[in-house]
Protein backbone atom coordinates (compact mmCIF):
# COMPACT_ATOMS: atom_id res chain seq x y z
CA UNK A 1 0.00 0.00 0.00
CA UNK A 2 0.88 3.86 -0.85
CA UNK A 3 1.28 5.61 1.86
CA UNK A 4 0.51 8.86 -0.34
CA UNK A 5 -2.88 10.00 -0.87
CA UNK A 6 -3.59 10.40 -4.36
CA UNK A 7 -5.15 13.21 -6.20
CA UNK A 8 -6.19 12.86 -9.21
CA UNK A 9 -6.08 16.33 -11.49
CA UNK A 10 -3.72 18.73 -11.72
CA UNK A 11 -5.69 21.65 -12.13
CA UNK A 12 -6.17 24.37 -9.81
CA UNK A 13 -8.62 22.50 -7.68
CA UNK A 14 -6.11 19.16 -7.24
CA UNK A 15 -3.07 21.34 -6.70
CA UNK A 16 -5.10 23.32 -4.00
CA UNK A 17 -6.10 20.30 -2.16
CA UNK A 18 -2.92 18.99 -2.42
CA UNK A 19 -1.17 21.89 -1.39
CA UNK A 20 -3.62 21.77 1.67
CA UNK A 21 -3.20 18.57 2.42
CA UNK A 22 0.75 18.77 2.63
CA UNK A 23 0.53 22.12 4.93
CA UNK A 24 -0.95 19.29 7.08
CA UNK A 25 1.23 17.10 6.85
CA UNK A 26 -0.29 14.43 4.62
CA UNK A 27 1.51 12.50 2.11
CA UNK A 28 0.05 13.31 -0.97
CA UNK A 29 0.73 12.58 -5.00
CA UNK A 30 -1.14 14.14 -7.73
CA UNK A 31 -1.50 12.63 -10.89
CA UNK A 32 -2.48 14.18 -14.06
CA UNK A 33 -2.76 12.93 -17.80
CA UNK A 34 -1.93 16.15 -19.19
CA UNK A 35 1.73 16.74 -19.89
CA UNK A 36 1.85 19.89 -17.67
CA UNK A 37 -0.31 21.20 -14.82
CA UNK A 38 -3.49 23.50 -15.79
CA UNK A 39 -6.36 21.65 -16.93
CA UNK A 40 -8.58 24.28 -18.20
CA UNK A 41 -6.74 26.85 -17.25
CA UNK A 42 -5.05 25.97 -20.41
CA UNK A 43 -2.37 28.58 -22.24
CA UNK A 44 -0.12 27.20 -25.57
CA UNK A 45 1.99 28.87 -27.72
CA UNK A 46 1.21 30.02 -31.14
CA UNK A 47 2.50 32.07 -33.57
CA UNK A 48 5.27 32.73 -31.11
CA UNK A 49 3.72 33.58 -27.94
CA UNK A 50 1.75 32.36 -25.14
CA UNK A 51 -1.99 32.46 -25.51
CA UNK A 52 -4.65 31.71 -22.94
CA UNK A 53 -7.23 28.84 -24.87
CA UNK A 54 -9.48 27.92 -21.16
CA UNK A 55 -10.04 30.26 -18.35
CA UNK A 56 -10.12 33.98 -19.42
CA UNK A 57 -9.64 35.49 -16.61
CA UNK A 58 -9.78 35.13 -12.78
CA UNK A 59 -11.71 36.59 -9.95
CA UNK A 60 -11.02 36.96 -5.92
CA UNK A 61 -14.11 38.09 -3.93
CA UNK A 62 -12.67 39.94 -1.18
CA UNK A 63 -13.84 37.85 1.94
CA UNK A 64 -12.30 34.44 0.48
CA UNK A 65 -9.10 32.88 0.98
CA UNK A 66 -8.15 32.54 -2.62
CA UNK A 67 -7.51 36.62 -2.22
CA UNK A 68 -4.47 35.72 -0.54
CA UNK A 69 -3.32 33.97 -3.25
CA UNK A 70 -3.92 36.23 -6.02
CA UNK A 71 -2.35 39.05 -4.11
CA UNK A 72 0.75 36.64 -3.84
CA UNK A 73 0.70 35.80 -7.33
CA UNK A 74 0.02 39.70 -8.36
CA UNK A 75 3.30 40.71 -5.68
CA UNK A 76 5.54 38.15 -7.51
CA UNK A 77 4.43 39.85 -11.00
CA UNK A 78 2.86 36.66 -11.87
CA UNK A 79 -1.01 38.06 -12.38
CA UNK A 80 -1.76 41.29 -12.95
CA UNK A 81 -4.88 42.96 -12.21
CA UNK A 82 -6.46 43.31 -15.93
CA UNK A 83 -9.87 45.37 -16.20
CA UNK A 84 -13.04 45.48 -14.55
CA UNK A 85 -14.83 46.96 -17.72
CA UNK A 86 -15.95 44.79 -20.85
CA UNK A 87 -18.04 45.42 -24.09
CA UNK A 88 -21.66 43.77 -24.38
CA UNK A 89 -22.08 43.20 -28.01
CA UNK A 90 -25.16 42.17 -29.98
CA UNK A 91 -25.91 41.20 -33.85
CA UNK A 92 -25.44 44.08 -34.86
CA UNK A 93 -21.89 44.95 -33.18
CA UNK A 94 -20.77 46.30 -29.90
CA UNK A 95 -22.98 48.09 -27.73
CA UNK A 96 -21.77 49.18 -24.48
CA UNK A 97 -20.28 48.45 -21.66
CA UNK A 98 -20.26 46.65 -18.43
CA UNK A 99 -18.30 46.73 -15.27
CA UNK A 100 -17.82 44.09 -12.55
CA UNK A 101 -15.25 42.73 -10.44
CA UNK A 102 -11.46 43.49 -11.14
CA UNK A 103 -10.60 40.06 -13.53
CA UNK A 104 -6.55 39.24 -13.17
CA UNK A 105 -5.06 38.03 -15.73
CA UNK A 106 -1.24 36.50 -16.46
CA UNK A 107 1.45 37.70 -18.23
CA UNK A 108 2.82 34.31 -18.99
CA UNK A 109 -0.82 32.57 -19.17
CA UNK A 110 -3.18 31.37 -16.48
CA UNK A 111 -1.41 28.00 -16.76
CA UNK A 112 1.83 29.40 -14.99
CA UNK A 113 -0.24 30.32 -12.04
CA UNK A 114 -1.23 26.51 -11.80
CA UNK A 115 2.23 25.42 -12.18
CA UNK A 116 3.70 28.12 -9.40
CA UNK A 117 0.80 26.65 -7.18
CA UNK A 118 2.33 22.98 -8.23
CA UNK A 119 6.01 24.01 -7.04
CA UNK A 120 7.47 21.55 -4.36
CA UNK A 121 4.47 18.99 -4.79
CA UNK A 122 5.29 15.35 -6.14
CA UNK A 123 3.37 16.17 -9.54
CA UNK A 124 3.23 12.70 -11.95
CA UNK A 125 2.48 14.50 -15.74
CA UNK A 126 1.08 12.42 -18.85
CA UNK A 127 -0.03 9.65 -15.84
CA UNK A 128 -3.91 8.91 -16.88
CA UNK A 129 -5.31 7.06 -14.15
CA UNK A 130 -8.27 4.73 -15.71
CA UNK A 131 -9.61 2.84 -12.38
CA UNK A 132 -11.13 4.31 -9.09
CA UNK A 133 -12.37 1.94 -6.59
CA UNK A 134 -13.90 1.58 -2.95
CA UNK A 135 -11.12 0.58 -0.36
CA UNK A 136 -10.02 3.03 -2.08
CA UNK A 137 -7.76 1.60 -4.82
CA UNK A 138 -6.00 3.80 -7.45
CA UNK A 139 -5.32 1.23 -10.59
CA UNK A 140 -4.88 -1.52 -8.53
CA UNK A 141 -2.87 0.16 -5.75
CA UNK A 142 -4.07 0.62 -2.62
CA UNK A 143 -4.21 3.80 -1.12
CA UNK A 144 -5.11 5.89 1.99
CA UNK A 145 -7.70 7.76 0.40
CA UNK A 146 -8.09 9.61 -2.92
CA UNK A 147 -10.14 12.74 -4.77
CA UNK A 148 -11.00 13.21 -7.70
CA UNK A 149 -9.93 16.90 -8.93
CA UNK A 150 -12.04 16.48 -12.36
CA UNK A 151 -14.95 17.42 -14.48
CA UNK A 152 -17.75 15.37 -13.42
CA UNK A 153 -18.10 12.96 -16.75
CA UNK A 154 -14.06 12.32 -16.66
CA UNK A 155 -14.51 11.20 -13.31
CA UNK A 156 -17.57 9.16 -13.49
CA UNK A 157 -15.30 6.75 -16.60
CA UNK A 158 -13.16 6.14 -13.23
CA UNK A 159 -15.55 4.71 -11.30
CA UNK A 160 -17.95 1.37 -10.91
CA UNK A 161 -21.29 2.96 -11.83
CA UNK A 162 -22.98 2.45 -8.18
CA UNK A 163 -20.17 4.79 -6.68
CA UNK A 164 -20.58 7.27 -9.39
CA UNK A 165 -23.96 7.52 -8.59
CA UNK A 166 -23.30 8.07 -5.16
CA UNK A 167 -20.52 10.77 -5.17
CA UNK A 168 -21.75 12.46 -8.39
CA UNK A 169 -25.37 11.79 -9.67
CA UNK A 170 -26.00 12.44 -13.09
CA UNK A 171 -25.14 15.89 -14.24
CA UNK A 172 -24.58 17.92 -17.61
CA UNK A 173 -21.54 19.50 -18.75
CA UNK A 174 -21.72 22.04 -22.15
CA UNK A 175 -18.60 21.96 -24.57
CA UNK A 176 -17.19 25.29 -25.71
CA UNK A 177 -14.36 25.69 -28.41
CA UNK A 178 -11.69 28.61 -27.68
CA UNK A 179 -10.68 29.92 -31.24
CA UNK A 180 -7.66 32.30 -31.29
CA UNK A 181 -7.48 34.35 -34.31
CA UNK A 182 -4.20 36.60 -34.98
CA UNK A 183 -3.46 39.54 -36.86
CA UNK A 184 -0.89 41.20 -38.56
CA UNK A 185 -2.19 44.09 -36.55
CA UNK A 186 -4.95 45.04 -33.64
CA UNK A 187 -7.52 46.01 -35.87
CA UNK A 188 -10.15 47.05 -32.75
CA UNK A 189 -10.24 49.35 -29.98
CA UNK A 190 -8.01 49.68 -27.67
CA UNK A 191 -10.44 49.71 -24.76
CA UNK A 192 -12.03 46.83 -25.84
CA UNK A 193 -10.36 44.09 -23.02
CA UNK A 194 -12.79 41.57 -24.07
CA UNK A 195 -16.77 41.22 -25.02
CA UNK A 196 -19.44 39.61 -23.80
CA UNK A 197 -21.58 38.46 -27.17
CA UNK A 198 -25.28 38.46 -27.07
CA UNK A 199 -28.09 36.73 -28.70
CA UNK A 200 -25.07 35.56 -30.86
CA UNK A 201 -25.70 31.80 -32.80
CA UNK A 202 -22.05 31.28 -32.40
CA UNK A 203 -20.06 33.57 -29.92
CA UNK A 204 -20.88 33.85 -26.41
CA UNK A 205 -16.98 36.18 -25.21
CA UNK A 206 -14.14 37.19 -27.40
CA UNK A 207 -11.05 38.40 -25.08
CA UNK A 208 -8.23 40.53 -26.42
CA UNK A 209 -5.39 38.34 -25.23
CA UNK A 210 -2.38 40.91 -25.84
CA UNK A 211 -4.49 43.61 -23.51
CA UNK A 212 -5.07 41.05 -20.75
CA UNK A 213 -1.27 39.49 -21.13
CA UNK A 214 -0.39 42.94 -21.31
CA UNK A 215 2.12 42.64 -24.37
CA UNK A 216 -0.29 44.30 -27.25
CA UNK A 217 -0.13 41.35 -29.27
CA UNK A 218 -3.05 41.47 -32.01
CA UNK A 219 -4.83 37.98 -30.72
CA UNK A 220 -8.17 37.80 -29.81
CA UNK A 221 -9.70 34.37 -28.63
CA UNK A 222 -13.29 33.60 -29.13
CA UNK A 223 -15.33 31.42 -27.33
CA UNK A 224 -18.18 29.94 -28.98
CA UNK A 225 -21.62 28.72 -28.15
CA UNK A 226 -22.57 25.19 -26.47
CA UNK A 227 -24.71 24.74 -29.28
CA UNK A 228 -21.73 25.32 -31.88
CA UNK A 229 -18.98 23.43 -30.16
CA UNK A 230 -21.58 20.47 -29.60
CA UNK A 231 -21.76 20.29 -33.69
CA UNK A 232 -18.32 20.78 -34.04
CA UNK A 233 -16.70 18.21 -31.51
CA UNK A 234 -15.85 15.92 -34.25
CA UNK A 235 -13.78 18.31 -35.97
CA UNK A 236 -13.06 21.34 -34.20
CA UNK A 237 -11.22 23.06 -36.45
CA UNK A 238 -14.14 23.36 -39.36
CA UNK A 239 -15.46 25.57 -36.84
CA UNK A 240 -12.71 28.41 -37.62
CA UNK A 241 -14.15 29.98 -40.39
CA UNK A 242 -17.45 30.65 -38.80
CA UNK A 243 -16.20 32.00 -35.46
CA UNK A 244 -13.72 34.23 -37.50
CA UNK A 245 -16.87 35.57 -39.63
CA UNK A 246 -18.79 36.66 -36.75
CA UNK A 247 -15.80 37.56 -34.51
CA UNK A 248 -15.43 40.37 -37.56
CA UNK A 249 -18.87 41.11 -38.10
CA UNK A 250 -19.64 41.64 -33.73
CA UNK A 251 -16.53 43.56 -33.65
CA UNK A 252 -16.42 45.03 -37.05
CA UNK A 253 -13.29 44.02 -38.02
CA UNK A 254 -12.31 44.76 -42.04
CA UNK A 255 -9.60 42.13 -42.62
CA UNK A 256 -9.36 38.04 -42.06
CA UNK A 257 -6.97 36.97 -39.40
CA UNK A 258 -3.72 35.92 -40.29
CA UNK A 259 -3.86 32.75 -38.40
CA UNK A 260 -6.33 30.60 -36.21
CA UNK A 261 -6.18 27.73 -34.09
CA UNK A 262 -9.31 25.54 -32.12
CA UNK A 263 -8.95 24.09 -28.86
CA UNK A 264 -12.11 21.66 -27.98
CA UNK A 265 -13.97 21.78 -24.79
CA UNK A 266 -15.84 18.84 -24.55
CA UNK A 267 -16.46 19.59 -20.73
CA UNK A 268 -16.40 23.19 -20.79
CA UNK A 269 -18.49 23.70 -17.55
CA UNK A 270 -21.01 22.13 -15.46
CA UNK A 271 -25.35 22.84 -16.61
CA UNK A 272 -25.80 23.01 -13.05
CA UNK A 273 -23.20 23.33 -10.65
CA UNK A 274 -23.75 22.34 -7.18
CA UNK A 275 -23.98 24.39 -3.77
CA UNK A 276 -21.38 21.70 -1.83
CA UNK A 277 -18.30 22.71 -1.66
CA UNK A 278 -16.69 19.18 -1.98
CA UNK A 279 -18.09 15.76 -2.25
CA UNK A 280 -16.95 12.73 -0.17
CA UNK A 281 -18.09 8.49 -0.02
CA UNK A 282 -15.94 5.96 0.80
CA UNK A 283 -12.50 7.23 1.01
CA UNK A 284 -13.40 9.08 -2.33
CA UNK A 285 -13.77 12.63 -2.27
CA UNK A 286 -14.46 14.93 -5.54
CA UNK A 287 -13.66 18.60 -5.84
CA UNK A 288 -13.56 20.75 -8.69
CA UNK A 289 -15.72 23.62 -10.52
CA UNK A 290 -18.71 21.24 -10.76
CA UNK A 291 -18.98 21.83 -6.64
CA UNK A 292 -19.30 25.54 -5.01
CA UNK A 293 -21.30 27.07 -7.61
CA UNK A 294 -20.76 29.24 -9.51
CA UNK A 295 -18.44 27.27 -12.00
CA UNK A 296 -15.02 29.11 -12.23
CA UNK A 297 -11.17 29.54 -11.13
CA UNK A 298 -11.97 30.71 -7.47
CA UNK A 299 -14.79 28.10 -7.11
CA UNK A 300 -12.32 25.22 -8.18
CA UNK A 301 -9.26 26.93 -6.45
CA UNK A 302 -12.20 27.07 -3.06
CA UNK A 303 -13.47 23.66 -3.57
CA UNK A 304 -9.68 21.68 -3.42
CA UNK A 305 -8.71 23.89 -0.14
CA UNK A 306 -11.33 23.04 1.32
CA UNK A 307 -11.30 19.11 0.82
CA UNK A 308 -7.47 18.98 1.06
CA UNK A 309 -8.38 21.04 4.52
CA UNK A 310 -10.95 18.47 5.39
CA UNK A 311 -8.53 15.43 4.60
CA UNK A 312 -5.41 17.29 6.35
CA UNK A 313 -7.46 17.55 9.70
CA UNK A 314 -8.61 13.80 9.60
CA UNK A 315 -5.46 12.23 8.45
CA UNK A 316 -2.85 14.34 10.54
CA UNK A 317 -4.85 13.27 13.66
C1 LIG B 1 -13.47 27.88 -22.50
C2 LIG B 1 -13.48 28.12 -21.02
C3 LIG B 1 -13.56 29.42 -20.52
C4 LIG B 1 -13.54 29.67 -19.16
N1 LIG B 1 -13.52 30.96 -18.71
C5 LIG B 1 -13.36 31.19 -17.38
C6 LIG B 1 -13.14 32.53 -16.91
O1 LIG B 1 -13.03 33.48 -17.68
N2 LIG B 1 -13.02 32.72 -15.56
C7 LIG B 1 -13.07 31.69 -14.66
O2 LIG B 1 -12.91 31.92 -13.45
N3 LIG B 1 -13.24 30.40 -15.09
C8 LIG B 1 -13.37 30.14 -16.43
N4 LIG B 1 -13.49 28.86 -16.88
C9 LIG B 1 -13.61 27.78 -15.88
C10 LIG B 1 -12.26 27.40 -15.26
O3 LIG B 1 -11.33 27.14 -16.28
C11 LIG B 1 -12.48 26.17 -14.40
O4 LIG B 1 -13.47 26.46 -13.43
C12 LIG B 1 -11.24 25.67 -13.65
O5 LIG B 1 -10.06 25.80 -14.42
C13 LIG B 1 -11.51 24.23 -13.27
O6 LIG B 1 -10.39 23.67 -12.61
P1 LIG B 1 -10.47 22.16 -12.10
O7 LIG B 1 -9.19 21.92 -11.37
O8 LIG B 1 -11.75 21.95 -11.36
O9 LIG B 1 -10.59 21.24 -13.40
P2 LIG B 1 -9.61 21.09 -14.65
O10 LIG B 1 -8.86 22.35 -14.86
O11 LIG B 1 -10.43 20.56 -15.76
O12 LIG B 1 -8.55 19.98 -14.19
C14 LIG B 1 -8.78 18.61 -14.36
C15 LIG B 1 -7.45 17.91 -14.61
O13 LIG B 1 -7.68 16.50 -14.62
C16 LIG B 1 -6.84 15.89 -15.58
N5 LIG B 1 -7.43 14.59 -15.92
C17 LIG B 1 -8.60 14.33 -16.56
N6 LIG B 1 -8.79 12.98 -16.64
C18 LIG B 1 -7.73 12.39 -16.05
C19 LIG B 1 -7.35 11.03 -15.80
N7 LIG B 1 -8.12 9.99 -16.18
N8 LIG B 1 -6.18 10.79 -15.16
C20 LIG B 1 -5.37 11.81 -14.75
N9 LIG B 1 -5.69 13.11 -14.96
C21 LIG B 1 -6.86 13.40 -15.59
C22 LIG B 1 -6.80 16.89 -16.72
O14 LIG B 1 -5.62 16.72 -17.49
C23 LIG B 1 -6.83 18.24 -15.97
O15 LIG B 1 -5.51 18.74 -15.77
C24 LIG B 1 -13.48 28.58 -18.24
C25 LIG B 1 -13.40 27.27 -18.73
C26 LIG B 1 -13.39 27.04 -20.11
C27 LIG B 1 -13.24 25.64 -20.61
Amino acid sequence: MSNSTVVVGAGIAGVACARALTAAGVPVRVLDRGRRPGGRMASRTLSGRVTDLGASYLTAADDSPFTAVVADWVSRGLARPWTDTFAVAGPDGVERTTSGPVRYAAPGGLRSLVADLAEGLDVVQERAVSRVEAGPRVDGEDVPAVVLALPDPQARRLLPDDLADRLLGEREWQPSLAVALGWDERRWPADLHGAFVHDDPVLEWVADDGDRRGDGAPVLVAHTTGDTAAAHLADPDAAAPAVAAAVRRVLGIDAAPAWTHVHRWTFARPADPREEPFGRVDGIGACGDGWRAPSKVESAWTSGHLLGTALGAEQSR
